[in-house]
Order: C-alpha cells, then structure tokens, then sequence
C-alpha cells in the first residue's frame, strides 16, 4: 500500500493545522492592516506588519477556479478519481487551493458554494481541510 503524501508542516504553519484536527477552519489576520493572508506568511504581504493572529473563517466560499484531473498525480489518488482540484475562494475574502470532494465534475461551476470538511489523513496525525457544495436545507445529498 502507498502511503498519502502529507503536507508539510511548520512553525509557521502548525495553528492551521492543530485547528483542522479540531475540525476548524483559521486563516491568519493581520494587527495592522486586517489583511487575510493565505497561506501562512510571517509578514503581512499587505503593509509589511510583522504582527499575524489565527482567527476562525466561517468554512463558507465560492469555488474560483477549478480542474479536473483524470489521471493521478500520485498512484495513491487512482481511487480517488476523478480529482477536483479547485481555489475556493473564502467568504472573507482568501483564496485556497484545495480538493472539492463528494460532488460530481459535471455538476461544477465557478461561483458556487461551497463549505469546508475536515478529512483525516490515514496513519497520519493529520486532518486535511478540503470543500465540498453547500447542501441546500432538506436536500439529502448524494452520499
Ligand atoms: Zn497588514
């Protein structure tokens, strides 16, 4: 069995995802200026300000950009196929590339909403944050 490759962590890092494990979405914000940056920066890509603070983002977004993959990019994916990669695009405001899970390519548009879930990783300590469309109330899904 292939092992998954997991992301690597840091310093810098590692309040994103101890809040995963907690199945909590946070994006740094800035003291000075109140930018969101993401990914995890040690300066404020906005005014320079060395002062970031993790605050919770609400797991709400709307799919930016999206692609479809048909062949793995790692031969522990060919399960997993097809592959959505997107940027979603958070209602505060960031950007993240992620996965879009439990929805079918074909149902895909840019603009739609779409909501954070929290998958582990197996044998890893380790919860990947990823998106997947916003179930309407009494919708029952396609689970
Ligand atoms: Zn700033």
């Amino acid at each position: 069995m292939s092992a998954r490759p997991i992301p690597p962590t840091s310093e810098l890092t590692e309040p994103y995802w101890d809040a995963a494990r907690r199945g909590e979405l946070v994006v740094q914000r800035c003291e000075r200026c109140g930018q969101r940056p993401f990914p995890p920066r040690a300066h404020c890509p906005g005014c320079g300000g060395p002062s970031l603070s993790w605050a919770p983002v609400s797991g709400r977004g709307t799919v930016h950009s999206y692609t479809v993959a048909h062949r793995p990019p790692h031969p522990v994916f060919a399960a997993q196929l097809p592959l959505v990669v997107a940027i979603v695009e958070l209602e505060e405001g960031p950007r993240m590339v992620t996965n879009l899970v439990d929805c079918d390519p074909a149902d895909l548009e840019v603009g739609m909403a779409v909501e954070a879930r929290f998958e582990p990783i197996d044998d890893a300590d380790m919860v990947l944050p990823v998106f997947t469309p916003t179930r309407r109330p009494g919708s029952t899904g396609t689970a």
